[in-house]
């Protein structure tokens, strides 16, 4: 290995379907890397993986809900049983939905902290046994400026992304003796399908037009812009090389400098 290839890892990469997870699947597919697609769309994870095959690359689809746990574990069974032994897990799936504090339901509530915590947690404990095994492994989570910051309306959001922090942190140091690392990236506002249902819920909340509440949401970041997928998957693919494997434990802000933390 030259230290950034990955070629001949294994990768599975929750919410693969669509925005961060998507380019993820493919940055780490065009860096060498045979990748399962996972998230609950057929239609999409099969795209994805069809798409990665055109480029020459090993992939498949799997589907599952990341908030059942033998959905997750069976998938990542039949990604070792196709591709290989899976020592590569980027843990895009998520889901956010904003709301004053005092309306947030119980369900609400559950979601997030299933999607986007627990979720981590199941596919992380699913692929580290082949992590172990190969003594070398390489988690990252896609978490959040949320994650380091507080704002005001997606309190159950934020509290999903702290604690998806809080699990990466502790795995990175259980595992730190073992070749594995554990990392999250903290986009802030990114340009994907998640941002443009929230601007519509905002609009239609605040009755503002959706430039309007876009242009806020620009105004965030110091760079007064929206991030790409592409800015999260170069980073992300990076650091599942071996080149990075002195990062560990880190919630890497790519927000312009909008948390300084
Ligand atoms: P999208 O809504 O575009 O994509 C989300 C992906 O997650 C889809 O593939 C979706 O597929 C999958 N997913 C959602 N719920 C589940 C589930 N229960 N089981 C399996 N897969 C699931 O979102 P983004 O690409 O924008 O977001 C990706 C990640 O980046 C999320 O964790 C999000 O919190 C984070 N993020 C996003 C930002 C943004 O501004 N958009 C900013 C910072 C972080 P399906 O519905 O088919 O299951």
């Amino acid at each position: 290995m030259d230290g950034v290839t990955l070629a001949g890892r294994v990768a599975f990469v929750t919410g693969g379907g669509r925005g961060v997870g998507r380019a993820c699947a493919l940055e780490l597919a065009r860096r060498g890397a045979a990748v399962a697609v996972a998230a609950r769309t057929e239609e999409q994870v099969e795209a994805v993986a069809r798409e990665i095959e055109r480029l020459g690359g090993r992939a498949m689809g799997c589907v599952c809900d990341v908030t059942v746990r033998a959905e997750v574990t069976d998938a990542v069974a039949r990604a070792r049983d196709r591709l290989g032994p899976v020592t590569v897990l980027v843990a895009a799936a998520g889901f956010a939905h904003s709301a004053p504090f005092h309306e947030i339901t119980e369900e609400d509530w559950e979601r997030h902290l299933r999607t986007n915590t627990t979720g981590a947690f199941y596919a992380i404990q699913a692929t580290l046994p082949d992590m172990l095994r190969a003594g070398w492994g390489r988690i990252v989570a896609i978490a959040s400026v949320a994650a380091k910051a507080a704002s005001r309306y997606i309190a159950a959001y934020t509290t999903s992304k702290h604690a998806l922090l809080g699990l990466i942190r502790s795995v990175a140091l259980e595992y730190a003796e073992r070749g594995i690392t554990a990392n999250a990236v903290c986009p802030g506002y990114l340009d994907t399908d998640m941002t443009a249902q929230n601007i519509a819920r905002m609009s239609a909340r605040t009755g503002r037009p959706p430039e309007e509440i876009r242009r806020i949401l620009e105004g965030l970041s110091p760079q007064k812009r929206l991030f790409t997928v592409e800015e999260v998957s170069h980073l992300v693919a990076f650091l599942c090389t071996d080149a990075a494997r002195g990062i560990n434990g880190q919630g890497i802000m790519l927000d312009g400098g909008m948390v300084l933390s």
